[in-house]
Order: C-alpha cells, then structure tokens, then sequence
C-alpha cells in the first residue's frame, strides 16, 4: 500500500495524518516550526491556535457545533485534544491553547505509522498520494509551487489576531463576571464602560497608529475577524452593536447595564491569561498598550502577547478542486485546511479529516468519497468547490450552506436541530 504525504502539520495536517494513520497507512508528514516559523505562530507546536482559543459555539443547533458533533463521531484527534483540555467558556467550547496542541503532538510524534519530517518543504514533492495542508501562512517558496500547480492566481484576503492579557494585571474592583444572558457559569470578565469613556475610547481608536502597511496596501478585510480598529473606523457605535454590545451583561450587584462592555475570555486551564474578544488588532504595539489601557479594568494591563495582522492565503477550490477536495486536474493530490478557502480551526480541521479519509482511499485504491450534503462537512466541501470562482470568499460553517428541511419549522432552535438530527443520521448511514 502507498505511502501518503502531508504537507504541514496544523489543524488540517494533523487531523488528516491521524485519520491516515489510525485507517493503517504510513504517513509522512512534514512541518517547517521550530526551524522556519510563520509571523503567527509562537511555538513548534503542532495544531497550534494562532489566536482565540475559541472553537466556538458547543451545541448541535449552531453549525459549527454540528460539525464538531461530526468530528467526533468520525474519531477527530483535533476534537479528542479540545474535549480533553477545555476550559471555561459558556456555551462555547474553548481549550488551553498549550495543552490541546501539545497532546495532538505528542499522540503525532509518539504514532507507529507517522514520520514526522521537521523541515520546510519548498517545492511540490512527487510523492503521491499528497496531502496540501500548509495554510493560510504557507511559506513564500512553498505559495509560489502552488500557485505554479494550481495554474491560476492566489487570492489573499488579511486576517488579524488579539491581544493576550495576565489576569493578575487586572483591576478586579471594575470588572465582574457574567455570560451574556446569564448562559454558562459567569465564564467572562467584563469591563464595562460609561458613554463618557466609551466616546473617549473610540476617539483614540479612531486614532491611533497602525503598524507598516507595505504588502497590505488593496487590503480586504475578511468580515468575521475584522480588526477593531477597522470596526471603529465605521462609525461611534459600530462597536457597541458589535463585539462591544452591553446587553444581557447587567453589573450583578448594581443591576447597571453599562453604556458598552469589553469581554474578557479565559485563554488557558490556570485561568492566568484571558483574551479581549473581538480585539483583532492591526494597531502598533505601543499604540496597543496606550488605547487599550484605556478600557476600564485594563489600567494596569500586562500583554503577553499583542494582536497582529497577516496575509491570509487561499486557492481559488471552485476552479481547482472536486468535493472530495481532490485536485481536478491531479486527483491524487488532496489539499486540505484554510488554503481550500474553509475559514475557522473547526472547518481546517474539518477539512483536514476528509482529506485524510479520502487520501487514504487513494493510497488503497479505493475510490475518494464525497460527503452526503445534508452532513456540515459535506455542505462545507460542496460551498468552496461550487462557489461561483470570480468571487470566491472563505466561508465559516453556518447552516445556510446546508440543504433545507423539506417542512417548515418556524422556531429556529427546533429548526436548527431538526437540520443537526438530519446530518447526525445521514452520517451514521454514511460511515
Ligand atoms: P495552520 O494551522 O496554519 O497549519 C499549517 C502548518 O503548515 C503550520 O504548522 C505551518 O508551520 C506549516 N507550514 C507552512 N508552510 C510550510 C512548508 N513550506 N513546509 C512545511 N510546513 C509548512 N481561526 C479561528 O477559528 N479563530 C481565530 O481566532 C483565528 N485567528 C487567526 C489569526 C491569524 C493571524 C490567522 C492567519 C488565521 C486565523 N484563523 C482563525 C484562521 C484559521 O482557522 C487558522 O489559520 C488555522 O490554523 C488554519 O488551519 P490550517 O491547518 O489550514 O493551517
């Protein structure tokens, strides 16, 4: 039986070397970090989250919970290392960023059928069955032989990442704990803010300087991880009807709803550092500091890490891919992750999955599946290889992607988990 390569061992990579694996196929898999790092990630970690430590919503009536539902069921490495290190997040589910990845490594590292090759590939190796799963951060050399095989034209868009914070660096005296609504366990700190000092905090905002923009000149923004600077630039209360909206987050002692709260969320297991949600940042670092302390709660904060801003690249997987996410014009080669244009860990790790699963059928001489299209991974496949290609956008799960009950439920919670109930069974039949 063939061996399989995989290019880059990220959310994608991993879950497509551990399905491989785990179906009994040797696999090789390539990752450039420590040696060559990418301007997101901090450490040779595989599966590392660049930014949130957000796998979003848990629940089955969301989309992307649907899709980790399916994960599960599909034995996901990704979903095992997320249930196994989560930490406090409402209804989301959210993971110690060091531990989550550091299991995927170790279960990688210690597996008797993956090599793992510590060096940045450069060029497309001949070996087949391949796996493409190096994302959006792809290495110069490593983007240039893709877009050479891929015969058409990279397409960028740029994404950003927030601020990490130690929370003994908070004011507690300002903040409380609440979830939105009352959901979850008062998962969040919330650092609210008066009209007074929310206008002064939007004008500084407004304000501030951002870092170089050299390569980001014609810069398209993805909409879900805009930066909040950009955010801001749209208006006085673009914010406060955004990630900044105060309501359901009453103080619970004074029973004040705030003008505009900023969330804090846990970012690991000790509860030491928490992240500000929604606070994708392009703006330099002492500008940083200077806006942000601004922030009721954050006078003293201490940033362990600083938002940042990137290219984020894709290929164009309408022209290029078939919903097996096999190469058109090269079926053996599979590509999987945010470079097919899927957007979120869950969907890269999603994709990686069905990468794995169908790159192992080519490794056996089987014929690769398509997922049925009632399934979140199916729909998934079907919207970034039928998009209309002249104006191809990442895309999260959400349930518009995914066929339509044949009935009408007007409650959208019933409705939503008729379409989950709907996936589920056509999963099981389909595994
Ligand atoms: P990655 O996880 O990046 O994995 C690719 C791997 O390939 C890396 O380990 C890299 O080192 C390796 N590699 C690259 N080139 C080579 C080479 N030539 N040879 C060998 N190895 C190579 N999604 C969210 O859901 N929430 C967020 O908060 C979020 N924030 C983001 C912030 C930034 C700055 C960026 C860029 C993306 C963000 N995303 C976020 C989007 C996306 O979910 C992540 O990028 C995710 O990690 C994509 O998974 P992947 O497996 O496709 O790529």
């Amino acid at each position: 039986m063939a061996k399989v390569t995989v290019l880059g061992a990220g959310l994608a990579g991993s879950e497509a070397a551990w399905q491989l694996a785990e179906a009994g196929i040797a696999v090789d898999l390539y990752e450039m970090r420590p040696k060559t790092m990418t301007p997101a990630h901090q450490t040779g970690l595989f599966a590392e989250l660049v930014c949130s430590n957000s796998l979003r919503a848990a629940a089955i009536e969301n989309a992307v919970g649907l899709l980790k539902e399916e994960m599960r069921r599909l034995n996901s490495l990704v979903m095992k290392a997320a249930d196994a290190h989560s930490v406090p997040a409402g209804g989301a589910l959210a993971v110690d960023r060091n531990d989550f990845s550091r299991f995927i490594t170790e279960t990688l590292c210690n597996h008797p059928r993956i090599s793992v090759i510590p060096d940045e590939v450069t060029a497309i190796p001949d070996d087949r069955p391949l796996v493409i799963a190096t994302g959006p951060l792809t290495s110069p050399a490593l983007s240039q032989a893709i877009a050479k095989l891929t015969g058409n034209d990279y397409l960028y868009f740029y994404d950003a990442a927030a601020p990490i914070i130690a929370a003994d660096s908070l004011n507690m005296n300002t903040i409380y704990r609440a979830s939105r609504y009352g959901k979850g366990d008062d998962d969040y700190l919330n650092c609210p803010m008066n009209q007074e000092q929310y206008e002064v905090f939007w004008h500084e905002l407004t304000h501030a300087e951002t870092a170089e923009r050299k390569e980001f000149e014609n810069m398209v923004v993805f909409e879900g991880c805009m930066p909040i600077e950009t955010m801001a630039a749209r208006g006085v209360d673009t914010m406060r009807f955004g990630p900044l909206k105060p309501v359901g987050l009453r103080h619970p002692e004074t029973g004040e709803m705030p003008y505009a709260v900023v969330q804090l969320r846990q970012d690991n297991v000790a509860a030491t550092l928490y992240n500000i949600v929604g606070f994708q940042t392009h703006l330099k670092w002492p500008e940083q500091q200077r806006v942000f302390k601004l922030i009721p709660g954050l006078e003293n904060a201490e940033f362990v890490r600083y938002g940042v801003m990137h290219r984020n690249t894709y290929i164009n997987s309408p022209k290029t891919l078939l919903p097996t996410l096999q190469m058109k014009e090269l079926p053996n080669i599979v590509f999987a992750g945010q470079i097919t244009g899927v957007e979120g860990y869950v969907e890269s790790a999603a994709s990686g999955l069905i990468a794995g699963i169908n790159a192992g059928r080519i490794a056996q001489g089987l014929a690769p599946k398509v997922f049925p299209e009632e399934t979140a991974h199916g729909a998934l496949c079907r919207y970034i290889t039928e998009a209309d290609p002249s104006n191809f956008q990442p895309m999260n799960i959400n349930f518009g992607l995914i066929p339509p009950l044949g009935h009408k439920i007007r409650d959208k919670k019933l409705k939503n988990r008729a379409i989950a109930d709907r996936a589920l069974a056509a999963l099981e039949e389909f595994i």
